[in-house]
């Protein structure tokens, strides 16, 4: 592929800052929950949304699938030793990109790019489209949490704009638009407390993979889907929404709200809550990220006021659920310490899902590890290589970690 000259025109926009054309859209991770997610929105609104590139690690049957429905001018595959195969089964003249680079590359590629990869590797997708001035539809929290010292940087670029597909953090970009920043006194984000709420930590010891997996009110991958049921998902959006939103960590609480409707809250300074609610549907944060600040028709259903009789919320079990402390320690802490949090929390949650570590051991992986966090010198001027070197150094002595576990 060769770089263009310039960036591609932007699409046209109205004088509140709707885009009024065809909006081009990059699905990085598109074969995944959000990716697919993003074309069932996308294809509610063909005339608005025009899919021009897809990537995906390794899937390549289901993104030859979606290639063919779609017809993107661009697809990536982050696996190079599968771009052969992938080159082979496209409609003639798809430009194939293989690789990081390939993925990052399609990321410069649209008007808006959702980045859907799962986990670390999601990193360079946002720095390119970033970097690239795009509108950056954000489901990989992964690397504004780990990769903060460098995203910082980036989003200044000229057109640049960082819209979160996280339900909470959707809801707080919402709430927020009713009062002024400094009028704010608190974030207030929900958490359904995942399967496992209201157990012990004694009851806790010998749950499978299967009860893990088993959420209660949203349909997620199995990263996310394991985030929750230990609240680490919860702390890692607690780092989110600083870096998101500016808001020290003495002013975001985590309240657990099983029902999945209030999404989160905006307390103002005048003791004024504003809350946003709705069904628990993806497809919502996902709308929201590609119209802002227009809205989209939703076909996905509205809530049903008959049938809804409760909301409940309740304090997180902070001792039985230890990771949502951890994530805050590592989040007060700061420059590389939410990338070393992070970079534990995957390898400890991969060992959990192959079996290799019972499920409370996910939370003293990340403890382990993060005891050894050297913060070293400060943390201006921070390269994307130091990130990658924190990423780095933190798995290795995770895994180390994670052999201790698996062996008691
Ligand atoms: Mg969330």
């Amino acid at each position: 592929m060769t770089a263009p000259p310039g960036r591609p025109a932007d699409a046209p926009r109205g004088s509140d800052g709707t885009r009024t054309g065809t909006v081009t859209v990059s699905v990085v991770g598109s074969t995944g929950s959000i990716g697919t997610q993003t074309l069932d929105v996308v294809a509610q609104d063909p005339e608005r949304y025009r899919v021009v590139a897809l990537g995906a690690q390794r899937s390549v049957d289901a993104l030859v699938e979606q290639a063919l429905t779609v017809r993107p001018k661009v697809v990536a595959i982050g696996d190079p030793s599968l771009a052969g195969e992938l080159a082979r089964r496209l409609p003639a003249g798809t430009e194939v990109l293989a690789g990081p680079d390939g993925l990052a590359a399609i990321a410069t590629e649209a008007d808006v790019v959702v980045n859907g990869v799962v986990g670390f590797a999601g990193l360079s997708v946002t720095l390119a489209a970033l970097e690239a001035g795009r509108r950056l539809a954000l489901a990989n929290k992964e690397s504004i949490i780990a990769g903060a010292p460098v995203v910082a940087s980036v989003r200044d670029t000229p057109g640049a704009e960082l819209l979160p597909v996280d339900s909470e953090h959707c809801a707080v970009h919402q709430c927020l638009r009713s009062g002024r920043r400094a009028d704010v006194a608190r974030l207030l984000l929900t958490a359904s407390g995942g399967p496992f709420r209201g157990r012990k930590a004694d009851e806790l010891a010998d749950v499978g993979v299967d009860e893990a997996l088993a959420h209660p009110t949203w349909s997620m991958g199995p990263k996310i889907t394991v985030d929750s049921s230990t609240l680490m998902n919860k702390g890692l959006e607690v780092i989110e929404a600083h870096e998101l939103f500016g808001v020290p960590y003495d002013d975001i609480d985590v309240i657990v709200h099983p029902q999945s409707v209030v999404h989160s809250m905006v307390e103002f300074v005048d003791g004024a809550v504003v809350a946003q609610l709705s069904l628990p549907d993806m497809r919502l944060p996902i709308g929201y990220a590609l119209a802002y600040p227009a809205r989209l028709a939703s076909p996905f259903g509205a809530i049903d006021w008959s049938e809804l009789s409760v909301l409940e919320f309740e304090p997180p079990d902070r001792a039985t659920f230890p990771c949502l402390d951890l994530a805050y320690r590592a989040g007060r802490a700061g420059d590389l310490a939410p990338a070393w949090l992070n970079a534990a929390n995957e390898v400890a949650v991969e060992a959990f899902l192959a079996g290799r570590i019972a499920w409370p051991a996910i939370a003293d992986v990340v403890a382990d590890t993060l005891d050894r966090y050297d913060a070293g010198s400060p943390g201006s001027g921070r390269t994307v290589d130091d990130v990658l070197d924190a990423d780095a150094t933190a798995r290795g002595l995770a895994a180390t970690v994670v052999a201790q576990w698996s062996a008691r």
